[in-house]
């Protein structure tokens, strides 16, 4: 069986070519042109014939077909849905901020933890995406996107926070990260990067380890073990307070400062003792807070706190000297939230 070229690390193309007797630069030469997105060995006019014969014996390519593409007309979201090798889909959304295009990639075809917000966990967890798979996101959809020469935009930040646990998956991810930060290939530096949990906590202890300049996000979402345990199941392997101590740990370690991630959902978790209670974590742990209006699931009993009720909620924390940021909704006119345009293909597949 052929092996996956885009998923190897700039070493290990290295010592493969110097395992056939070839200069190791032909790896930078290699990688590079993965980057760009060809499709086959044949497209490599810098190395020859032999050689690029060699290497599709040995190896292929992977790629992505595009399924389905929404753009917002009210703001200028857009989302993918790609088909992987398998036949699995993935997708992505490509999000316009002042600051630069950011792209949200999928780390999993389907999750596992069960967050019952969460129109991706209804379907389960099929497989890990690999390193390659999570890097042809980014490289197919800035092909997608109107030519740099046309006044397109290159992306310029990632977000981990499409479908499946980015930490559930924590060496395809750490592997694609080291692919993307590597200067011959598409160059993303860690602090472009945000890696989003649900609170693997020794994941997250894992990552610390590796002390790279990446921004933590922990999907918090309550500030107490009774509520967060009844939203998300991972709370039952470790309470809100030792979330929160290796939050702290990531960020001493590091000194890049965590986000929680806390969508406001009515009469769940947007009481005034429960933004009390998360404004004394927030503030102890040196975090910052994104407030998220919930999407809206089809057929699910939670429902999205009002507005109003968000800037109540907001006015607490405010009050109690927290640094706390409303993230705007893009995109809810075409499902932009995870997991929605998979699920609804799936079901039109059934
Ligand atoms: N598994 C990772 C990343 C994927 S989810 C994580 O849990 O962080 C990306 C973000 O979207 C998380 O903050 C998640 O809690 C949030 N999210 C999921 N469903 C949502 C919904 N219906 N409304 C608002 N945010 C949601």
């Amino acid at each position: 069986m052929k092996s996956d070229i885009k998923s190897m690390l700039p070493g290990e193309l290295e010592d493969y070519f110097i395992s056939i007797g070839e200069q190791k630069f032909r790896a930078e030469q290699v990688f590079s042109a993965l980057h760009k997105g060809i499709l086959t060995f044949s497209e490599i006019k810098t190395i020859s014939a032999d050689l690029r014969e060699k290497l599709d014996n040995e190896f292929y390519i992977s790629s992505l077909k595009l399924i389905e593409k929404q753009v917002s007309k009210t703001d200028n979201t857009s989302k993918y849905l790609w088909q992987l090798g398998d036949g699995e889909t993935v997708e992505c959304a490509v999000m316009v901020y002042k600051h630069g295009t950011t792209l949200c990639i999928s780390t999993q075809v389907g999750c596992k933890m069960g967050c019952i917000f969460c129109a991706s966990s209804a379907l389960g967890l099929k497989r890990n995406l690999t390193a390659s798979e999570m890097l042809d996101q980014i490289i197919f959809t800035q092909q997608d996107l109107t030519p740099l020469k046309q006044g397109g935009q290159r992306i310029k930040n990632i977000v981990l926070m499409g479908v499946g646990e980015p930490l559930d998956n924590f060496d395809n991810v750490i592997r694609f990260i080291k692919i993307i930060n590597d200067q011959s290939g598409i160059k993303i530096g860690a602090r472009h990067i945000t890696v989003s949990t649900c609170g693997m906590i020794e994941n997250i202890d894992k990552l610390t380890m590796y002390d790279v300049q990446l921004t933590l996000a922990i999907s918090l979402h309550a500030p107490d073990d009774d509520t967060r345990t009844y939203l998300m199941p991972v709370n039952r392997k470790g309470d809100v307070k030792a979330l929160f101590d290796a939050g702290k740990r990531y960020f001493n370690k590091t000194g890049r400062r965590v986000t929680y991630e806390y969508a406001v959902i009515e009469n769940i978790n947007d009481s005034s003792d429960q933004a009390v209670s998360l404004s004394n974590f927030i503030k102890e742990s040196h975090g910052h807070l994104n407030l998220i209006l919930l999407n809206d699931i089809k057929n699910s009993k939670l429902k999205p706190g009002s507005i109003k009720s968000v800037y109540r909620f907001r006015d607490i924390l405010t009050k109690n000297g927290v640094n706390c940021t409303i993230r705007r909704s893009l995109g809810t006119d075409i499902e932009a939230a995870c997991g929605q345009l998979r699920r609804r293909n799936l079901h039109e597949m059934d």
